[in-house]
Parts: structure tokens; C-alpha cells; sequence
């Protein structure tokens, strides 16, 4: 049953080949059993799923269930859940319970879900290995000794080990993709304004956007159905028509145009990731599409100018975590400024020191025209750029990151930053993109990155859907011995 796609899934409990309560059983046992070796949960909620699979077969024996009815997920620990901990995996946020859902976990449930718990990230969400992490860091299944990628690594792992057929992730600079990308999955992030925001646990307010990581790119387009569309309690939110992702998986990409930016097959891209980059872009082509060179000229600074401004939101967002009205308090403090610097200094791990700390410098006085400014200035340029290659060609596609998974052991930090490099660049432009499998290095997953144009989530789908129909590489899943 872990691994059903979504579809499959629906039809046998539709069928009543299995009930609700017994997928939630055997869900269960598989975490109980695996999640040791890859520490994707932070908090489980079988409680609250069996409440839920109980509703969803009810509601299916009256025929009136829903697409996602009774499917297993799981949720990152940032999109705030009423009742349960919403812990960002920082010490900061603990032992924090949310008074309200976010929008999207409301959303999840109105469509029906089971959630089976609130899964592991980066401290806050920043990072891409899932070491920040207050809980510790997940293992990729594929292999235990490499990271699952990150922030959404636990989302990732969790699914591919099977605890979940999908879960929620944010993607601020990549966060979605290159999880997704290094455990073999299909994750997509919406253009920014599509998913409401409110609830999610803000890293970067002007890049953060939920994404969702399944197996398939036909699960992604269930659960983006359920999860898109305007609010008003996110004034960012858009009002543009939610399409019905489903139906338009099917579309002919005969004559597609994909604009492959030179920036991203350049000499210095690993020639084994280049190499099964190639094979899906060969792919593509037989299916009737045509590859057309672009350029993307500021890639070379997409990554600097990235770590100005969200370290910069970030550092202001973060703020608010004083011990004064949530979060960790620090012991006995001497007075105001020792309960305000004790409780930050102990409550957040040294990655987000790091970044408040950059944040801050670039938003000071001294420092503001020539890095804050500025960096918002070169944005513009990186987003003319993205829309520019957009009107010229339908979808782009690259490498999701220049790395296999990283060793657990190796060097994070700046290090880690660089590669970010192919995927900040959709966050900064706020463009839609996702990334599907689409081979394996030493037996490690690498994924290839498609990038739309705003709002143009079914497009992508669409274009990812052509290639699972024709290929087999998302079907491929690890064995957890
Ligand atoms: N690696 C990026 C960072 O560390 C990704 C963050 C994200 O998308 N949440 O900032």
C-alpha cells in the first residue's frame, strides 16, 4: 500500500478493497517500524488520523467522498495546526501549539485527508540538508549515510520511505525541489500569491510559498487542487482562477518549447548529473517537443543576491520570537534585555543566528544601499530575465541542484549555499516550478527542474505528467532494510 500512487489508493478504498482506518493501521506500523533509521516525524498524530479516517469512511460509504479522502499525509512543521505542535524544528518552538490551522492544513482537511503527523525540516526552513534541525537530521532512504535534502527533507523522506503518499513542503529558495530532487520524488512549488501563506511559519515573507512532494505528478495536481487559491487572510494572495490541475495532465506537448538556459549545462555542471539531464531532455524530444538554448546572464549572482534579502526578511520576521509572548523562555532572566537575549541566544540554533546576524547587517544603515538595495535592484533584473526566456519558450528546464545528495558528513554552510544555485532563481522571479526524477548517480536520485510562467502550475504538470507516462524513473522506490 506505501506504494500506491493517490489514484490507486482512491480506487481501492472506493472499491472497499480497504478501509480508511486500516490504511491509518498500516501507515502506522510502517513508521513505527522504519522511522528510527530516517527521523522524518517530529510529532505523530495518529489520534487526530483515526478521528479522520473514521469521518472518511463514513463519508465514503454514503458516496460522498472526495478525491483525497482518507489519503495519508503528513505536513511540514511550519504550517501551523490547531491543537498540535508546530514546532519550525527549532528549540524556539518546542513545546509552541498553534491556536489556529493554516490555511492550507484547513484546506487539507475540508478535502478529506488523514494526517499521520507534522515532519522534519531545517530549523525555520533554513538550509538544504536538514542538519539545522533542532530534532536532528533525516537520513535518505535511498541512503541512510546521505542527507534527504532540505528544508522539506523530512517531507521528502517521508514519503519516499513510505510513511505517507504525500506531504506538504515551502520552497523559499528551493526547498521543495531539491528534497524532492534527492529522494526521487515529484515536488512542485506554486508561484508566489497561489497558496495562502497564512499559518505557514514565515521564513523570507517575499519568497516563501507552499509546495507539496508526492510521487507522482498527477498526486501533486490532487493535492495542489485542494490546497491553491485566494484568501483574504493573506494579502499577498492572488485571485487568479484555481484551474482543475487533474484535467489538464493529459495535454499533447507536441511542439512544447523548452528553453534550456546555457548557464545551467555549462562545463562546470558534474558531467554524470549533465549526462542524465541530457536523457530526459532527449526524452522530451521524442515526444515531440523542441529544445531551444536560452540565457539566463545573472545566474552567476543569483545565489548572493538570494542570501541578502532573505536573511534580511528573515532577520525582521524573526524578531518577534522574544520570549516575551511565545516560544522558549530562558530561566530566571535579570531583567528585560537578559530575557530578551538569553531567551534568543538559547531558543535558536547557530544557522539561524548566523542569518539574523547577515540579515540585520544588511539592513543597517551602513550596510543598506550597498547589499539590501542593491540585491533588490539585481531581483529585478534575474526575474526580467526569467519572464523574458518565458516568452519566448513554454517551460525551462535544467538540473534541480548541481549536487547529489550530500554526504551527512560533509561541509554544510556557505558550502551548501552554492548549491542553490539552478533553484533560487524561481523563487526570486516568483515563478512556479517543480522537479521530477529522472535517473540516478551512484545510486543516489537526480532530479531535472521545469520551470513555468506565473500562474502556469498546469503547464508544468502537464509537462512532467508527458514524461512519467513515457518513463519510469518516479516508480523506482528505496528498500528500507
Ligand atoms: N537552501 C535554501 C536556504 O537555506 C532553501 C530554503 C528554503 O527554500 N526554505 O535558504
Amino acid at each position: 500500500m506505501k506504494n500506491y500512487s493517490i489514484k490507486a489508493l482512491r480506487e481501492a478504498l472506493d472499491t472497499k478493497e480497504v478501509s480508511s482506518v486500516e490504511v491509518l493501521e498500516h501507515f502506522k506500523t510502517e513508521i513505527e517500524t522504519h522511522d528510527q533509521k530516517i527521523n522524518s516525524f517530529i510529532t505523530k498524530t495518529y489520534d487526530h488520523a483515526l478521528a479522520q479516517a473514521q469521518k472518511a469512511d463514513e463519508a465514503i460509504a454514503k458516496g460522498e467522498q472526495k478525491m483525497l479522502t482518507g489519503i495519508p499525509i503528513a505536513h511540514k512543521d511550519l504550517f501551523c495546526t490547531k491543537g498540535i505542535k508546530t514546532t519550525a524544528a527549532s528549540k524556539m518552538l518546542e513545546n509552541f501549539v498553534s491556536p489556529y490551522d493554516a490555511t492550507v492544513v484547513e484546506k487539507l482537511d475540508q478535502a478529506g485527508v488523514m494526517v499521520l503527523g507534522k515532519v522534519n525540516m531545517d530549523e525555520f526552513a533554513m538550509g538544504g540538508s536538514n542538519r539545522t534541525s533542532h530534532f536532528g537530521t533525516v537520513h535518505n532512504p535511498w541512503n541512510r549515510d546521505h542527507v534527504a535534502g532540505g528544508s522539506s527533507g523530512g517531507s521528502a523522506a517521508a514519503v519516499s520511505a513510505g510513511f505517507a503518499l504525500a506531504a506538504t513542503a515551502s520552497d523559499t529558495g528551493g526547498s521543495t525541489r531539491q528534497p524532492a530532487s534527492f529522494c526521487n520524488l515529484t515536488g512542485i512549488k506554486a508561484t508566489y500569491g497561489r497558496i495562502s501563506r497564512w499559518g505557514m511559519i514565515p521564513f523570507a515573507c517575499s519568497f516563501d510559498q507552499a509546495g507539496v512532494i508526492a510521487k507522482t505528478a498527477e498526486d501533486c495536481a490532487y493535492m495542489f487542487e485542494a490546497m491553491a487559491g485566494h484568501d483574504a487572510k493573506d494579502s499577498t494572495s492572488h485571485h487568479v482562477a484555481v484551474p482543475k490541475y487533474s484535467d489538464l495532465l493529459n495535454q499533447s506537448i507536441e511542439g512544447l518549447r523548452i528553453g534550456i538556459p546555457k548557464e545551467f549545462l555549462s562545463k562546470d555542471l558534474d558531467p554524470k548529473i549533465a549526462a542524465v539531464i541530457e536523457n530526459a531532455l532527449k526524452q522530451y524530444e521524442a515526444m515531440g517537443a523542441t529544445l531551444v538554448e536560452v540565457t539566463l546572464p545573472n545566474t552567476d549572482v543569483v545565489v548572493p543576491v538570494y542570501y541578502t534579502i532573505a536573511p534580511a526578511e528573515a532577520s525582521s520576521n524573526l524578531a518577534c520570537f522574544d520570549g516575551v509572548r511565545y516560544g522558549h523562555r530562558c530561566e530566571n532572566p535579570q531583567d528585560l534585555q537578559d530575557l530578551y537575549m538569553r531567551s534568543r541566544a538559547e531558543g535558536f540554533g547557530e544557522e539561524v543566528k548566523k542569518r539574523i546576524f547577515m540579515g540585520t547587517y544588511a539592513l543597517s544603515a551602513s550596510a543598506y544601499d550597498a547589499y539590501y538595495v542593491k540585491a533588490q535592484k539585481v531581483r529585478r533584473l534575474v526575474a526580467n530575465d526569467y519572464n523574458s526566456v518565458l516568452s519566448q519558450v513554454d517551460v525551462i528546464m535544467g538540473p534541480t541542484s548541481p549536487d547529489l545528495p550530500f554526504r551527512q558528513d560533509s561541509k554544510g554552510g556557505t558550502n551548501e549555499y552554492l548549491s542553490d544555485i539552478f533553484t533560487v532563481g524561481a523563487n526570486l522571479a516568483g515563478l512556479p516550478a517543480m522537479s521530477i526524477p529522472a535517473g540516478f548517480v551512484e545510486g543516489l536520485p537526480v532530479g531535472l527542474q521545469i520551470i513555468g510562467r506565473a500562474f502556469d502550475e498546469g503547464k508544468i504538470l502537464n509537462v512532467a505528467h508527458a514524461y512519467q507516462k513515457e518513463t519510469d524513473w518516479h516508480t523506482k522506490l528505496p528498500t528500507l532494510d
